[in-house]
């Protein structure tokens, strides 16, 4: 199995999201996982049904302290799209309940 393989596993990530880099600096002790979603992927509104495609990808970084033993970032450019007044983004898998990653506010 290759790293992103192992990470994705790890991860929890599904289609659309995919590992597309990984950066380990062994002397800093730090890990660094991209992530990335498919295009094409369209959101369903809660409130009226539309289908509607992704309107923008904004960029997100997320913190675990101890992910493999490494101080871990996870860089990702999460979907988003707007109907109704709500903002819909595409859920993220490793933010899911029992996670460790916390988002960083930069
Ligand atoms: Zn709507």
């Amino acid at each position: 199995m290759e790293q992103p393989a192992i990470f994705s596993a790890t991860l929890g990530l599904s289609y659309p999201w995919h590992v597309t880099a990984v950066a380990i600096d062994p002397d800093g002790n730090r890990l660094d996982i991209t992530v990335d979603c498919y295009h094409g992927n369209c959101f369903i509104c809660p409130s009226c049904g539309s289908v509607r495609p992704p309107s923008l990808l904004l960029p997100e970084t997320w913190l675990h302290r101890d992910f493999f033993h490494y101080t871990t970032f996870l860089h990702a450019r999460v979907p988003h799209a707007n109907c109704c007044g709500e903002n819909l983004s595409l859920e993220r898998p490793w933010a899911r309940h029992g996670s460790r990653f916390r988002p960083v506010h930069e």
